[in-house]
């Protein structure tokens, strides 16, 4: 009787609300196809130091609803800089009969699964896109940032209720590393008066001008409070550091002249709670059509790829292609946030 194709799964980087479904819809896609499945500890650290072990459709019982991941993840810069390390963990791939490898994470993961494509001598590799950033160019959608983008949403509304209370201006700060979707969705599900990405390129004088005119318009149509929704990679930029939200708070406290209106403004930092959480039934939904994909794709002895959504299609992506892409901002989505925040 021929040997069982055997394939191994390892999340990798920052988790993703998600991560779990996909890792139960590649365990039991692939048992389906009477494969076996390794699951990978700590992600490629795991790989490195051989933790590894197969896995059953039992396994993988109740966790669909779960955040984080089963599997858990780490980070290993020595897989970037140091050849030996990752000769070690192709040696263990091997070792075990493994011939292929999904990898789920984002980009800096993806990085890693292109090197293990041309480097392993044989075992093909399938991304699967875990990160809440929605920052790979080659999808409409990553695993977890619908679950993040509705977090945020939940602690917006909840910030609303004491906002509109007391009165109060918040500056409300949302992941999204270099990305400003989760800016963008959660600014627009909230109602946010004033939405700063680091994709429109301004200067801290220019968003101010920009948030103060905001809050002035609406101010003057009645409203007794005001939600701005800034991401994070706004103050990575150079010259930026000093531009959080709590800068933000303060100089509109200080500056309320400037708006016409008292202002008692606050910042907050939404932070790793958007990592976590139940997944959406969206972002399970999509891990288990995604997961699914990967498998088919490994199946095919097919390699170097990454499954992706695009117009509600699972597709495949060339993964060196796929990381060389630059993402663009939905600018329609920016032009209805300013037409709905008048
Ligand atoms: P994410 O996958 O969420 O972007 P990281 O950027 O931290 O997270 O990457 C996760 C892991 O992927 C790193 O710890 C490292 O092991 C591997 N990795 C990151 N960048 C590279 C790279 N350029 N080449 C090879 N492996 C990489």
């Amino acid at each position: 009787m021929a040997e069982k194709k055997r394939i191994a799964i390892l999340t990798s980087g920052g988790d993703a609300p998600g991560m779990n479904a996909a890792i139960r819809a590649v365990v039991r896609a692939a048992l389906y196809f009477d494969m076996e499945v390794y699951g990978i500890r700590d992600g490629y650290y795991g790989l490195m130091t051989d933790d590894m072990s197969l896995l059953s459709a039992g396994s993988v019982g109740d966790i669909i609803h779960r955040g984080g991941t089963m599997l858990g993840t780490a980070r290993l810069p020595e897989f970037a800089t140091d050849p030996a390390t990752r000769q070690k963990c192709y040696d263990n791939l091997h070792a075990h009969g493994i011939e292929g490898l999904v990898v789920c994470g984002g980009d800096g993961s993806y990085r890693g699964a292109s090197l293990v494509q041309k480097e392993s001598g044989g075992i093909n590799v399938v991304g699967l896109p875990g990160t809440i950033d929605n920052d790979l160019a080659y999808t409409d959608y990553t695993i977890g940032f619908d679950t993040a983008v509705n977090t945020c949403v939940d602690n917006i509304n909840k910030l609303r209720d004491t906002m509109a209370s007391h009165g109060r201006v918040s500056v409300v700060d949302v992941m999204g590393r270099g990305c400003g979707d989760i800016a963008v969705r959660s600014g627009i599900a909230a109602g946010a008066e004033a939405i700063l990405i680091p994709e429109i390129k301004k200067t801290d004088n220019q968003w101010l001008d920009y948030i103060v005119q905001k809050l002035r318009t609406s101010f003057a149509r009645g409203k007794k409070y005001g939600i701005i929704v800034m991401a994070e990679g706004v103050y990575a930029a150079p010259k930026m550091q000093h531009f959080t939200a709590d800068y933000i708070a303060s100089w509109l406290n200080a500056n309320s002249n400037t708006i016409g209106h008292r202002v008692d403004a606050r910042g907050c930092v939404i932070g790793h709670v958007q990592r976590g959480g139940s997944p959406t039934a969206s972002d399970r939904i999509l891990s288990a059509r995604m997961g699914e994909m990967a498998v088919n794709l490994l199946r095919e002895n097919k390699g170097g790829l990454c499954v992706g959504i695009v117009k509600n299609r699972i597709v495949a992506a060339d993964i060196d292609k796929a990381l060389s892409m630059r993402r663009r901002v939905d600018k329609h989505l920016i032009e209805l946030a300013d037409i709905l925040a008048r």
